[in-house]
């Protein structure tokens, strides 16, 4: 999709930093990290929030949290502890209209969320 931030990463026409990567998801380090491990995986298809899924997508929805899971792993924080985070629209902050699974840890997080 012309002018999205995570399209034109993917495609890479921007640069970030690829944690993996295979034909239909990758996962990047968030630019502007929340914790001590802050990671993005996104779809390679351009979908624009939760809410335009279709059924479609479910196996791919299922692939990136199981990728999650394994990148935390892989990242020493699965068993100590780990949030997994769709910010869906205004009120969540969603601020890149391509949807993106934030892998957030390394640190004690606060529940509820501010
Ligand atoms: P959200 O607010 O849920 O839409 O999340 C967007 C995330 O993308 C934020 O955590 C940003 O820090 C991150 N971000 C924005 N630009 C980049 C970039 N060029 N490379 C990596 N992460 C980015
Ligand atoms: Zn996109």
């Amino acid at each position: 999709m012309e002018n999205c931030l995570f399209c034109k990463i993917l495609n890479r026409e921007l640069k970030a930093e690829f944690i993996y990567e295979n034909d239909e998801i990758a996962c990047i380090k968030d630019i502007h990290p929340q914790a001590p491990t802050h990671l993005l995986i996104i779809p390679k298809k351009h979908i624009a929030t939760i809410l335009d899924l279709t059924h479609n997508d479910e196996k791919l929805i299922g692939k990136m949290v199981l990728k999650a899971g394994e990148i935390a792993s892989e990242f020493n924080i699965g068993n100590k502890g780990f949030r997994l985070i769709f910010n869906c629209n205004k009120d969540a902050g969603q601020t890149v209209y391509h949807i993106h699974l934030h892998l957030v840890g390394g640190r004690k997080l606060k529940w509820p969320p501010g």
